[in-house]
């Protein structure tokens, strides 16, 4: 059955001249048609997520198809049954993506990695000479990934330059290829591996996105669910099996379900099942546990002894670790 909902991921390199003056008026556009979202507009391109019914994602393509920057734009679109974000933003920056290269940033319409097809990336992930390198943050790798990628052990795409710098002997006799959620990413990442002096650079075209609605590949080498930065949280990649990968953050369980540690100035994304999330009250560790505030004792309006009998129950008492240690 189709669903009335759209999503579409996309990001198209193109200069943008005014780039601040044209994301307010896009903002206009996109709260005139109904849209949800999250854009971001730079001088180099535009990079988008946005939710709306058929009719309104259809508008939005056909808008910018009227425009010749984008009419060349892929849309990766999944059906959904509401919208997926809340609201509506388009914001300017100085980079469509945060790689942060500084001095060493480039134009990927110049400098960038072989685009390879779905089919051609999962002929490469069996190759043993083909080192496969998740080009997205730990915690979207936690939840899913290409079966035998190398995971950086990195918090921020942004530090992963400096990652591979740190591992190069690793890889720099391999063939490298690399892949992103949507594939924008990979564009600069790619890019710079081929300005840092790999030979051989491949990035999956599209991105996973692309790969999971493949008909020939039908997302086969992909395990557990795909990150997404919209309300869907994770979305299903491979349609011939699931095999899941995540863990629960406190007993290492199988576990597909992400919350945020009730410290509001932690704030980590962790897997955690309902059970575990009440038995340790949301919280990363024990710091947060006893962290005021706490959102979670907020919400559930736990007292001083509601919190100590939840904390017993775990072994831990009121006081910090760094005192019981000391
Ligand atoms: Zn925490």
């Amino acid at each position: 059955m189709t669903k009335e909902y759209r999503v579409l991921l996309y990001y198209k390199y193109t200069p943008i001249e005014e780039a601040e003056t044209f994301a307010q008026e896009h903002l206009r556009f996109c709260k005139e048609i109904g849209l949800k979202g999250r854009i971001l507009v730079a001088a180099e391109g535009i990079n988008g997520t946005v939710s709306g019914t058929v009719e309104q994602t259809q508008a939005y393509i056909e808008h910018m198809n009227a425009d010749a920057r984008f009419n060349d734009i892929t849309y990766k679109i999944d059906e959904t049954d509401g919208h997926a974000f809340k609201k509506m933003f388009v914001r300017h920056r100085q980079e469509i993506v945060s790689l942060h290269l500084g001095g060493d940033d480039l134009d990927p319409n110049e400098t960038t990695g072989a685009y390879l097809s779905p089919e051609e990336f999962r002929e490469a992930i069996l190759d043993e000479n083909t080192v496969v390198i998740d080009a997205r943050n730990d915690y979207e790798f936690d939840l899913g990934h290409f079966r035998g990628a190398v995971r950086p052990d990195i918090a921020n795409f942004r530090e992963l330059p400096q990652w591979i710098r740190d591992n190069k002997e690793k890889f720099m006799e391999k063939r490298v290829v690399t892949y992103c959620t949507g594939g924008i990413r990979c564009e600069k990442f790619s890019g710079w591996l081929v300005k840092e002096g790999f030979k051989d650079v491949g990035q999956l075209h599209g991105g996973i996105a692309t790969y999971g609605k493949n008909e020939t590949v039908k997302g086969d080498l992909w395990d557990g669910k795909m990150y997404v930065f919209d309300e869907r949280i994770g979305v299903d990649i491979n349609r011939i099996e699931h095999v899941v990968v995540g863990k629960d953050w406190f007993d290492g369980t199988p576990c597909e379900r992400y919350v945020n540690c009730a410290n509001p100035s932690c704030n980590r994304r962790m897997l955690c099942s309902e059970e575990n999330e009440h038995k340790y009250m949301r919280s990363c560790s024990h710091e947060c546990r006893i962290h005021q505030p706490n959102y979670y004792v907020q919400r559930n309006q736990l007292t001083q002894s509601d919190v100590a009998e939840r904390l017993a129950a775990i072994g831990e008492t009121m006081e910090s670790s760094a005192a019981t240690t000391a």
